[in-house]
C-alpha cells in the first residue's frame, strides 16, 4: 500500500530523501511543491529528476480522500464537504464565509468520544483519530475546490482535537510553515471541550496557536449535565488550566459558550459566567445552539439579547454568532457522518484522558 506524503513533517522528508540517496534540497522542493504550489501528483514536480518522480509515484500518494458530497447554503454562506477516507470512514469539513473572513472548519477525529449532549458528532461516539495527513488534506482540498485561501482555520469540526494532540499539532505546523501553507499562527485555532492535561501541555510547549475553550455552562452542576467530560475534569480544574495557560504564555483565550434554551441562558447564568471568567484576559464567543435535538434548542432572540446585554458588562470583547450553517447543519456541533451504516465499530482511545 502506498504511503501518504502528507503524513510526513518538514523534518521527516529530508530523512526520507536521504534514504533514496537524494540531496536535502530536493526535500525542500518537494515540500514547497506539495503545499505552496498545491501539486496533487508527482509528475507536476518539473524540478525533480524523472527517476525520483518514478520512485515517489510507485511508493507514495498525495491525495487519499474521495469527495462524496459538497453542498452550499446561500442563506448561511457556508459550504459543507463529506469526505470518504481510505478505510471507508467518513468525515465532514465546512467553509464559512463572513464578509472578508473565510474560515475553514476542520475535523480531528471520526466522531467524538465526549458525548456533549447538544452535539450531533457526539452521538457518533469515537470511531478513530484522524492521521496528520487526513487533517492536512481537508485544508488542501477545500483550498483547491473553493479557490479561496482561508483567513482562519479552526479545529471545530468533528472530534476533540486535544485527544489527537500530536497529529493536530503536526498538521497546524504544516499550515503555518512559511514554505507550507503559510497561514498566520494566531489564526489557527484549537477549539477544545476542555482537557486540562493537554492545555497545560500546550502552555508548557508554548504552542503558537490560538486556544478556544467551550465553557458552555456557568456552574459545575449544569456543565456536568451537558458535557460529561466535566465529571472527569471539574469546571474548577478546567479554569485552573486556562489561568495557567494565560499566565505561562501571555496569550488570551476564547471562551466559547453554546446558548441552550432553558439550560444556561438566564440572566443569572450570564452573571455567574462573568464571575467565572473574571480577570482572565480573553474574548467571549457565544453561539445559539444549533441542534436538531428535541431537548437542546436555541433560545429565543429576546433571551439571547438579554444574555448578551449582561455579558457586555464583563468588559471583554464579545461576539454573539448567528446560526451560521444552520440551513445545511454545518455549524459547530452539527457535523455528523453516517458511518454506522457500514457496521463500523466504535473504538475508545486515550482512556486515561477521558
Ligand atoms: S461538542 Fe465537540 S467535544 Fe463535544 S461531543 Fe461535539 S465534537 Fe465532541
Amino acid at each position: 500500500m502506498k504511503k501518504n506524503l502528507l503524513n510526513y513533517s518538514k523534518n521527516e522528508i529530508p530523512m526520507l530523501f536521504e534514504s533514496f540517496g537524494e540531496p536535502a534540497y530536493r526535500a525542500e522542493q518537494l515540500f514547497i511543491g506539495i503545499y505552496a504550489h498545491s501539486y496533487s501528483d508527482f509528475p507536476s514536480f518539473s524540478n525533480l529528476p524523472k527517476s525520483l518522480i518514478n520512485t515517489l509515484t510507485k511508493q507514495f500518494e498525495l491525495r487519499s480522500f474521495k469527495l462524496i458530497r459538497e453542498w452550499e447554503s446561500e442563506e448561511d454562506q457556508t459550504t459543507k464537504f463529506l469526505w470518504q477516507l481510505k478505510d471507508g470512514m467518513k468525515i465532514e469539513s465546512v467553509i464559512i464565509y463572513e464578509g472578508q473572513r473565510v474560515t475553514f472548519c476542520i475535523s480531528s477525529q471520526v466522531g467524538c468520544p465526549l458525548d456533549c449532549k447538544f452535539c450531533e458528532t457526539g452521538k457518533m461516539g469515537l470511531l478513530r483519530n484522524l492521521t496528520q495527513a487526513e487533517i492536512v488534506e481537508q485544508v488542501v482540498l477545500m483550498k483547491e475546490r473553493s479557490k479561496f485561501k482561508p483567513t482562519n482555520i479552526v479545529f471545530m469540526g468533528m472530534g476533540e482535537p486535544l485527544l489527537n494532540y500530536d497529529a493536530v499539532m503536526q498538521a497546524a505546523d504544516i499550515f503555518s510553515d512559511s514554505q507550507g501553507l503559510g497561514f498566520s499562527r494566531r489564526r489557527i485555532s484549537i477549539s477544545t471541550a476542555g482537557i486540562p492535561p493537554r492545555i497545560y501541555q500546550m502552555a508548557d510547549e508554548d504552542r503558537p496557536y490560538s486556544l478556544a475553550v467551550s465553557i458552555n455552562a456557568p456552574t459545575q452542576e449544569i456543565r456536568k449535565k451537558i458535557m460529561p467530560i466535566s465529571k472527569k475534569y471539574t469546571l474548577n480544574q478546567l479554569m485552573h488550566s486556562i489561568r495557567y495557560y494565560n499566565n505561562v504564555t501571555g496569550k488570551q483565550v476564547t471562551f466559547e459558550y453554546v446558548m441552550i434554551k432553558g439550560v444556561n441562558v438566564s440572566e443569572n447564568h450570564a452573571r455567574q459566567f462573568i464571575t467565572l471568567i473574571k480577570k482572565i484576559p480573553g474574548k467571549i464567543n457565544a453561539i445559539a445552539c444549533n441542534s436538531d435535538d428535541t431537548v437542546y434548542k436555541a433560545p429565543s432572540e429576546e433571551e439571547i439579547k438579554n444574555f448578551e446585554n449582561i455579558l457586555l458588562d464583563a468588559k471583554q470583547p464579545i461576539n454573539i454568532r448567528s446560526r451560521k450553517g444552520s440551513e445545511i447543519q454545518a455549524a459547530c456541533g452539527q457535523l455528523y457522518a453516517a458511518n454506522e451504516e457500514q457496521g463500523i465499530k466504535m473504538v475508545y482511545i486515550n482512556k486515561d484522558l477521558i
